[in-house]
């Protein structure tokens, strides 16, 4: 493998992140709403005494938007309710009698509350209210609370506030970071605790997740966005490019790189992506995590890219070569996967009805995005009749007694025999 273009740096910062995010979490348990002011005077310079969003100020948002707007909000909220609906299916109840006399049975029931985490740092992350709020509707989620960063203003983005509201957000509060975390596992005057926490977000974001993890539910550890293209000789460079920055405009600490079997498209990718961030708006935020974090790879196999990409495990993999559906089995490890080359990320961040909340950092080793089944506990539960205690008991006795657990033994016992002890041991 010849690396054409490196990672410049890596980021020695998790110590502080996880000691900031660490002390925030204890200032919000300790002090509850004034922790919440202060940190928003002191991270997004603004001054708050109402923390939740009135219905006023929704209603007033969802009126100001151009009709345009609301209909590619509505577009999007059909999409991904689509695709939920779809997923919901796939979970189904069911109860089977086992053994003779044993009936065991599997139900799907909703969590009843959650927070929904959308970022507003950099960008009004509309679509990220829509990924966290349309599953959890769909899977019957009793109370659905947002947390999302006021704009210099103190006001949420009326495209946030909209596409929440739309998508069913019960309630919306104008907090943002780690501190919302912290609120909505905790819990503060303003703002009552959750079952379980969803939504992407930058570093702070995600470390508070994983620290509030067992005080709540997480989804999933969805930080700064990550996307890996893997390209042979047949792939278009602007494209390809197009796609790196897309991701890299998200965070600095966004992570993109490219794996090829074509030496010269890889010098084609970085030449355009130089080229392409002459024009971009965005240009500061994508070319330093470009510089820092960007990568390209020439690999001499589809073999040897493939095994790079289930290494990598990368939150979006996008595979732009002439065979890229034929290839679809070889990936195990990605958040989402995008066949061929018209299959743009960004169709998946925003219209086209898959969640674009998803594992980075390696996590996709071990997870999926969010979905349906995020919102939903699969649970089991058992029905046994005389038959089955004859069919089951003396086996569950005699386990018992061999792990020493006489009080197990005795209430498996008392149903079969209709005594505590077996006499004598055997
Ligand atoms: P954000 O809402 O995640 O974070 C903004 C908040 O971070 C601020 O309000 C502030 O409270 C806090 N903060 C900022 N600097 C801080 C500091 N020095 N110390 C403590 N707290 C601080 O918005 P963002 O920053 O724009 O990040 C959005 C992130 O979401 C990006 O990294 C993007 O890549 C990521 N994202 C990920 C996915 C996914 O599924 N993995 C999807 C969409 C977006």
């Amino acid at each position: 493998m010849e690396v054409l273009k490196a990672e410049q740096i890596d980021l020695a910062e998790g110590q502080t992140v996880t000691d900031t995010v660490a002390s925030i979490i204890r200032r919000v348990r300790e002090a509850g709403d004034d922790a919440l002011r202060a940190y928003l005077r002191q991270f997004d310079s603004v001054e708050i005494d109402d923390l939740r969003v009135s219905d006023a100020d929704i209603q007033k948002a969802v009126s100001l938007l151009p009709q345009t707007m609301l209909e590619d909000i509505q577009f999007s909220i059909e999409r991904i309710r689509a695709f939920a609906n779809a997923q919901r299916r796939t979970l189904t109840e069911f109860e089977q009698e086992m053994i003779p006399g044993a009936y065991l049975g599997q139900r799907v029931i909703p969590i009843e509350s959650v927070g929904a985490y959308v970022p507003g740092g950099r960008y009004p992350l509309l679509s990220s209210a829509q990924m966290a709020i349309i599953p959890a509707k769909v899977a019957g989620v009793g109370s659905i609370r947002v947390c999302t960063p006021p704009t210099k203003s103190g006001e949420v983005h009326p495209a946030v506030l909209a596409a929440a509201h739309l998508s069913g957000a019960d309630e919306i509060y104008r907090v943002g970071g780690a501190q919302a975390i912290a609120a909505l596992a905790y819990g503060t005057e303003s703002i009552a605790p959750v079952h379980k926490i969803t939504g992407p977000g930058n570093a702070f974001v995600t470390e508070a997740k994983r620290q509030v993890h067992g005080q709540v539910g997480i989804d999933l550890l969805a930080g700064p966005s990550e996307v890996l293209v893997l390209a042979d000789h047949t792939a278009n460079p602007v494209y390809i490019a197009a796609d790196l920055l897309a991701q890299a405009e998200h965070d600095v600490n966004a992570r993109v790189a490219l794996v090829t079997t074509d030496r010269d498209l890889g010098h084609a990718v970085i030449r355009e992506i130089h080229s392409q961030l002459q024009t971009l708006p965005t240009a500061a935020t994508a070319r330093a995590a470009w510089e820092r974090r960007g990568q390209v790879f020439y690999a001499e196999s589809m073999d040897e890219a493939i095994a790079l990409v289930n290494d990598w495990a990368p939150e979006h993999l996008h595979v732009q070569t002439a065979d890229a559906y034929a290839l679809r089995d070889r990936f195990i490890n990605y958040g989402s996967l995008f066949l061929g080359a018209l299959s743009s990320v960004v169709y998946a961040d925003k219209v086209c009805g898959t969640n674009h909340i998803l594992p980075t950092r390696a996590a996709a080793k071990y997870t999926g995005g969010v979905w349906v089944g995020t919102f939903l506990k699969v649970v089991t539960y058992q029905r046994i009749e005389q038959q089955g205690v004859e069919a089951l008991a003396p086996h569950c006795v005699r386990q018992s007694q061999q792990e020493g657990l006489i009080g197990h033994l005795r209430s498996a016992n008392i149903r079969w025999s209709g005594e505590l002890d077996v006499h004598p041991f055997e």
